[in-house]
């Protein structure tokens, strides 16, 4: 656990596979209940309780379950945190709701991609009924307890990905980038099936002009906000996603791709501070984020657009 924020928000390290300063959820108090910011997977499930033992809390005192979006690292643990607390509620985008409430499909497609790693990885994903769910489209305005949250529509990272601005702090999910210290450079985190780079630029364009003290990432933690972070990650934003389109242009497979991406990137992270390579692959892996831009380029090319 991290100092709280001036407001008050504290900051509960996951410990994603048994690695610190991977996945991150904020936890604010309403006074009326807890909230809490993307509650992380399900496999995560019982550092979230000591996390929240150690705040002098319980799972038991969350009202209110506040996701960014639902990939499995930021929402898998919701049905399950709902069941068992009765009083709760989850909030997500409209474009992500079915899945929460249908995880079928969701889990499927993860389960291509990770096979026999799946449980140990994300554990239980249950489904959220949709009579516990607020849906949101963006742009309105949540009164919970005596905070006053503004969900913010932000694709890019996924389509259905929402940012949430309470006061000074502004809760970025994935959309804000991945930096696991002050001194990495944010990355953006890209993997398929939605990364839409104008739809990103644009939703740093609007993130950037809030009045906000403090930008909180699910991978990781409360950095204060500066034109350098979003600088840094509009930047590298391009770099990646122009390493893939050149690898392509240049008629590279998959493996080649994978293989110059992942040993860039990494020589860049093991520049800016040594232990960041490790922590990185598990906030997400660099194979990953070339599947998702491979795909972007791919239809950018039909919709003849690239
Ligand atoms: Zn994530």
């Amino acid at each position: 656990m991290t100092a709280p924020t001036e407001s008050g928000v504290r900051t509960l390290d996951l410990h994603f596979q048994d690695t610190p300063g991977v996945i991150a959820a904020s936890v604010l108090d309403t006074g009326d209940g807890l909230a809490v910011v993307d509650v992380g997977p399900g496999s995560t499930l019982g550092a979230l309780e000591a996390g929240l033992a150690g705040l002098g809390a319980s799972l038991a005192d969350v009202r209110h379950l506040l996701l960014t979006h639902i990939h499995l690292d930021h929402a898998g643990a919701a049905g399950t945190i709902l069941d068992r607390v009765p009083e709760a509620r989850a909030y997500v985008h409209e474009r992500g709701a079915a899945h929460l409430s249908r995880p079928e499909r969701l889990l499927a497609s993860a389960g291509q991609i990770y096979g026999e790693h799946m449980d140990r990885l994300w554990g239980e994903m249950r489904p959220v009924p949709p009579d516990r769910l607020t849906v949101l489209a963006g742009g309105e305005t949540l009164r919970l307890g005596r905070l006053e949250v503004l969900p913010l529509y932000t694709p890019g990272h996924a389509v259905h990905h929402l940012a949430y601005h309470v006061g000074d702090d502004l809760f970025v999910g994935d959309v804000g980038g991945i930096r696991l210290s002050e001194r990495q450079t944010p990355r953006a985190p890209t993997p398929p099936p939605d990364i839409d780079l104008p739809a990103w630029r644009a939703s740093v364009v609007r993130l950037r002009e809030l009045d906000a003290q403090t930008l909180h990432l699910a991978h990781f933690g409360p950095h204060p906000t500066s034109a350098a972070h979003w600088d840094g990650l509009l930047a590298s934003l391009e770099t990646d996603a122009g390493r893939v389109r050149d690898g392509l242009g240049r008629g590279q497979d998959a493996a080649e791709l994978t293989d110059t991406f992942t040993r860039a990137l990494l020589d860049e992270l093991r520049a800016e501070d040594p232990t960041l390579p490790a922590r990185y692959e598990f906030a997400c892996p660099p194979w990953m984020s070339v599947q998702g831009l491979v795909r972007y380029w791919q239809r950018a090319a039909a919709r003849g657009s690239a």
